[in-house]
């Protein structure tokens, strides 16, 4: 059973999305429409956690709107600073460095990774005097930042419950527990939250080092572009290698 927010037809969000483009400072939504945010994938959240610029706002917004501005009935504008949008996707950065640093330091007691993101990203120190103190601080802090986040998810049950995929349609007697995030940003917030209760198993790519989901349990690279740049790379070394060797064969014989 998939526990990703998937709400009986009742009253689902729906968000706006249309063409985004950056105009000073400002992302704008164009031509918005409205879609379900409920059909993002848990995959988004590692997305939108690689924006590290305006052209990556620009594609995130185009692809899914904006992070507050997008509910289409109270009207209002659609733009948001870029600063904001930087600030957050950088805070999921950081979430996502976290809490692969607590995997890492719980299954191989090994501490290097959260110890690098404390150093270098987050303020104040830790107090922590032992490893296993930096990890129970470390889990405190993901708690709080995404307790945080989702502050303004709503939740309802519902009588009229049925599941999209998996279990039965048009269940009577059944009861869902909805949740409902308000903006994409909650979105966001919601499917990181059950990527991490559900522990579902994100990867470093191997040639990026960017966390990503894999869609089976071969999947050893972020995107197709990583694997096959990876791929020339192990090709160019081993060229390199052999050209070595020759020239080292060479002087052998001199
Ligand atoms: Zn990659």
């Amino acid at each position: 059973m998939s526990t990703f927010i998937r709400p009986s037809g009742l009253d689902a969000p729906v968000w706006m999305r249309g063409t985004a483009r950056h105009e000073a400072g400002y992302i704008h939504l164009e031509e918005p429409r409205p879609y379900s945010i409920f059909d993002n994938e848990p995959s988004l959240v590692f997305d939108f956690a690689d924006v590290k610029d305006v052209n990556g706002c620009v594609a995130f917004a185009s692809e899914r709107g904006l992070l507050t501005h997008g509910d289409p009935h109270p009207g209002g504008e659609l733009r948001e600073p870029v600063t904001e949008w930087l600030a957050q996707a950088e805070k999921m950065r950081r979430l996502l460095q976290l809490w692969h640093g607590v995997r890492t330091a719980i299954l191989t007691s090994d501490i290097t990774i959260l110890k690098n993101v404390w150093d270098e990203h987050l303020e104040p120190a830790p107090a922590a005097t032992t490893d296993d103190e930096l990890v129970m601080e470390s889990r405190w802090e993901i708690e709080m930042e995404l307790n945080s986040g989702l502050r303004n998810v709503k939740t309802r049950v519902a009588a009229d419950w049925r599941w999209e995929d998996g279990a039965p349609l048009n269940a009577d007697g059944w009861f869902g527990y909805v949740t409902e995030p308000q903006t994409l940003l909650d979105s966001l917030y919601h499917q990181l939250s059950m990527v991490i209760v559900q522990r579902i198993e994100a990867r470093s790519c191997l040639n990026c080092g960017r966390p990503f989901l894999p869609a089976d349990t071969r999947q050893r690279y972020c995107s197709p572009t990583c694997s096959s740049r990876s791929r020339y790379k192990r090709f160019a070394e081993k060229r390199q290698r052999e050209s070595v060797d020759a020239v080292d064969a060479g002087d052998a014989r001199l």
